[in-house]
């Protein structure tokens, strides 16, 4: 039988540290610019630069992308209150009212988070002031595998409540590569009474061992099964290409096929596994179709 799938896309994006990953960057989003995307995520870059031009860079990343709207996310760990509301303030009059509110992380030297005194201590406060600022739609985090510094899942589902309590719009996920787990967490969420839209993220592996390293510091399991696929396989070769694509595209399926229709796909700025696990998913007899 031959089923057609509804589903939403978002991309996620990092800013460019220099000018050639800015080329790239551009042409990353010119490629991707003809599917329908709901939203373009910015993650928060290195604070510092001027409110209205990061601003302004956020918009112009969703003009490349053919007039998606941007999503920057915004961490309490960047900026002071005040900062905040003139960054927001800043986003709000070029026309951006979609944001992403996130903790942050400590800096390496300092071994346990601790709030700035004049900031924003966790994700809910943040989330309570864009939603009294303005904000339309303002998305949290959340983590299937359970956040690194959470006693156990019920401490971090409390805190989705909480942010859920002080006006979330939305859910986005840390990647999990355990699509089981992500399905186990989903049901608790709407067990809890949680009712939000959930955007999955899909993490693409690029490179196996900048994943690893990157899953090892963000609490992110790697299972076995990954690592024998991946793991002794030069990064970019086209075999390293193909089945990167397909394991992210079977991963996104199942998501579908049990209900998580909104994909939130890390592209790491590049377009060609994103663009290759779109075409798998466009094919076959559960196809996908992007819902505008
Ligand atoms: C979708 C998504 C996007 C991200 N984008 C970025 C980014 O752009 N830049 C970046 O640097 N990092 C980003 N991260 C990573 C993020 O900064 C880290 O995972 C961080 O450790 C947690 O942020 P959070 O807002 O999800 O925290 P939460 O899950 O809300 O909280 C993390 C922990 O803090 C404690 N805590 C939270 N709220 C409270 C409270 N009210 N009272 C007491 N304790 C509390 C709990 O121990 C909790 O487990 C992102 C993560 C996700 C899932």
């Amino acid at each position: 039988m031959t089923t057609t799938n509804e589903v939403t896309l978002s991309f996620e994006i990092f800013p460019p540290k220099n000018d050639t990953a800015a080329d790239t960057l551009g042409r990353t989003l010119a490629e991707l610019a003809p599917v329908p995307a709901s939203f373009l995520s910015v993650t928060s870059g290195a604070s510092g630069s001027a409110a209205r031009a990061t601003a302004e860079q956020a918009l112009a990343y969703g003009d490349a992308l053919g007039g998606v709207p941007p999503r920057p996310h915004l961490t309490c760990v960047q900026a002071s209150r005040g900062e905040m509301e003139e960054l927001v303030g800043a986003c709000l009059d070029v026309g951006i009212d979609r944001f992403v509110a996130i903790r942050g992380d400590a800096p390496p030297d300092q071994p346990v988070y601790t709030p700035r005194p004049d900031g924003f201590a966790y994700a809910d406060d943040m989330t309570r002031a864009l939603k009294a600022w303005g904000a339309r739609d303002v998305a949290v985090g959340a983590y299937p595998e359970v956040h690194p510094d959470a006693a156990d899942p019920a401490h971090c589902l409390d805190v989705l409540e909480r942010k859920v309590d002080a006006g979330a719009d939305r859910i986005l996920t840390q990647y999990c590569f355990d699509t089981d787990q992500v399905l186990r967490w989903a049901d608790a969420v709407r067990d809890a009474g949680i009712e939000l839209p959930i955007g999955i993220g899909v993490m693409p592996v690029h490179n196996y061992a900048q994943i690893k390293r990157f899953s090892d510091r963000c609490g992110a399991g790697v299972p076995r099964w990954l690592t024998e696929a991946l793991g002794d396989l030069e990064p970019g070769s086209s075999l390293a290409m193909e089945r990167a694509a397909d394991i992210a595209a079977e991963q996104c399926r199942k998501l579908v096929r049990n209900g998580l229709t909104h994909l939130h796909l890390y592209t790491l700025n590049r377009s060609a596994l994103t663009l290759a696990i779109l075409r798998r998913l466009e094919a076959g007899p559960e196809a996908c179709r992007w819902a505008a």
